[in-house]
């Protein structure tokens, strides 16, 4: 822009400089030549004078001459007869001199019988001339002055050097006041520029300098551009803000969440999300579809018609997580902002849900049918015996021991069950007290004699002598004894060995190994016969007077008390219950 207003104001420098030198010149010109035909008219008509008054032609210019002593070597006088021929000059033989007859200034003069010039170069005396020629009507001849212009031509010489010179200095300081404004005037506007293109970059601390301001118009362009910056750069840290407290907010949600864009390409994912899919996308490089996230056509669609609804939808539906597959509830919250469109994609497991909820039906139905099972058969004898059996003693006395059996099977049943939902419900233990736990060994292996002489299993025992203190809830522990060393007799043969061991591993915790020589477990069921009513052969478990829930109470038992439940078994040869507590 600067430059364009130094080129333009250069153009009219030069424009001017050179109007006003070559009008100078002109008017120069036209006065030195009025001045030099008056000169020369002058000397004429003194010539000519002197010829009407007789005196011979010599004589006559020597005289003329006389007056223009300065001059006089430079004032050429030639006296032409009207035929042309040249009758004198002061400056040539006129012998030598051609005809003049033809020469303009004198053409001119014989034409209209009075004066005429002209300016050419002098033939006779190669320069520059300016020639005046009058007619003499009284003598019949052409009387011709001339001065040559030499002079004059070399101070319109030097003129137009001098022209030039002015010129030339005259664009010189132009240049060096343009270079001098456009320094004063370009800089701040650098500055600015400058700082302009720093802040679009993104250096939104970049200011124009204080001392490059002055009291213009460009200091107050200064300001305000300092002003507008300082306030974009605290309208950027606030959104910058804004932005990592809505970041840190959504990381800290727990739910996985993504948000998608209109056309379901993944804009944003929490923490949790990134976690769950296995991806650590960086949305703002490149585009992902959020079927690439999901694996789901499902979810596309669901978050399409949600969209295109504008209402929140859920559905649950299987995803491929890092996980593997796992059932979710995934709702879709669409949203619109003034400058997008999207919506908010948040995931909810509830495989664990669905799986308590399946286990908790299948253990209602499981009861029910654990249940129905005795009082069927309760039922069925006591109708038999009402239909006339109770008439037959033997027959009544043996139905009503097997609806006695049944009872207590009912009973057992019913307590196993209110054991386990206490345990279950359980969060701590409670009524803990020290007790020597061989001591209970001992109280167990009296409680199951009975059993145990039936079968003639023999009953091994730690050595009672030797004192293994505990603190834990007396009954708890001995509920999970008794239901060991129950199933070690139960599931035993005859004549076989049970034997009961307990140890403390450290400060803590104590081992309780319940190890039999019985049937055994094959290894697929090993798992399972700790899950509730799991039995591995349910008639022998119910010939046997098994509830199924034996196991599952001392797993849960073991749990309660920061331990576990495991087993070891081979079939045929006997199996090794081990539990560990810290007790
Ligand atoms: P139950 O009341 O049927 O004994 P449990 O939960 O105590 O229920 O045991 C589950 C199943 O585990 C039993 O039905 C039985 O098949 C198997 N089992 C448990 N203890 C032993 C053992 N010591 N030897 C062989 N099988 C056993």
């Amino acid at each position: 822009m600067l430059n364009k207003i130094y080129g333009l104001l250069a153009a009219v420098l030069i424009i001017a400089i050179a109007i006003t030198g070559l009008t100078a010149v002109r008017v120069i010109s036209v006065y030195h030549n009025q001045r030099t035909e008056s000169q020369l008219m002058t000397a004429a008509r003194m010539l000519q004078q002197y010829l009407n008054e007789a005196m011979p032609v010599s004589q006559a210019a020597e005289r003329t001459l006389q007056v223009y002593e300065e001059d006089a070597a430079m004032l050429r006088l030639t006296i032409v007869n009207v035929d042309g021929t040249v009758l004198y000059d002061n400056t040539t033989d006129p012998v030598l001199m051609d005809n003049h007859k033809y020469r303009p200034e004198i053409a001119h003069a014989i034409s209209i019988q009075g004066s005429g010039t002209s300016v050419r170069r002098s033939t006779t005396v190669a320069d520059d001339m300016l020639y005046l020629a009058i007619y003499d009507p009284q003598n019949e001849l052409v009387i011709r002055t001339a001065l040559p212009l030499t002079a004059h031509r070399a101070g319109t010489r030097e003129l137009y050097i001098t022209i030039f010179a002015v010129l030339i200095v005259a664009l010189v300081l132009l240049v060096a006041i343009s270079l001098f404004t456009a320094n004063i005037i370009s800089r701040p506007l650098q500055k600015l520029k400058q700082a302009s293109r720093l802040l679009a970059e993104g250096q939104y601390e970049s200011r124009v300098p204080e001392m490059h301001l002055d009291d213009g118009e460009v200091a107050a362009l200064s300001k305000t551009f300092n002003q507008m910056a300082h306030q974009l750069q605290e309208t950027i840290a606030e959104l910058e803000d804004k932005n990592v407290r809505l970041d840190a907010m959504l990381n800290a949600i727990i739910s996985p969440m993504l948000a998608v864009d209109q056309s379901l390409a993944v804009r944003f994912m929490n923490a949790p999300a990134r976690q769950l899919f296995g991806r650590d996308l960086d949305p703002e490089k490149a585009v992902y579809p959020l079927l690439l996230i999901t694996h789901q056509t499902a979810a596309e669609e669901l978050a399409r018609s949600s969209m295109d609804n504008r209402l929140p939808q859920s559905a649950e539906m299987d995803l491929q997580t890092v996980d593997g597959k796992q059932l979710y509830q995934v709702t879709v919250s669409p949203f619109t902002s003034s400058r997008s469109e999207g919506a908010m994609i948040s995931f909810f497991n509830v495989s664990q849900a669905r799986k308590l909820q399946k286990m908790r039906s299948d253990f209602v139905s499981n009861v029910t049918h654990e249940l129905r099972t005795p009082l069927t058969s309760i039922r069925g004898f006591i109708e038999t015996l009402k239909n006339g059996a109770i008439n037959n003693p033997d027959v009544a006395e043996r139905f009503l021991d097997i609806i006695d059996i049944e009872a207590d099977r009912l009973h057992s049943l019913i307590s196993d069950i209110l054991t386990l939902s206490e345990i279950e419900e359980l969060v701590n233990e409670t009524d803990h007290e020290t007790f020597d736990l061989n001591d209970l060994i001992e109280d167990v292996a009296v409680l199951l004699d009975e059993a145990a002489s039936e079968k003639k299993v023999k009953l091994r025992l730690p050595d009672t002598e030797k004192p293994l203190q505990v603190y834990a809830n007396r009954h708890r522990i001995k509920q999970v004894l008794i239901n060991l060393t129950d199933n070690a007799i139960k599931y035993n043969r005859q004549q076989g060995l049970v034997e009961i061991s307990a140890e403390r591993s450290d400060d803590k915790t104590v081992k309780i190994q319940i190890r039999d020589n019985g049937y055994g477990i094959p290894r697929e069921y090993q798992d399972r016969i700790f899950e509730r009513f799991y039995r591995v052969d349910s008639s022998r478990s119910r010939e046997l007077g098994g509830t199924g829930l034996g196991l599952s109470i001392v797993k849960h038992i073991a749990q309660l008390y920061g331990g576990s439940a495991s087993v070891e078994s081979e079939p045929g040869k006997g199996s090794v219950f081990t539990v560990i507590l810290k007790i």
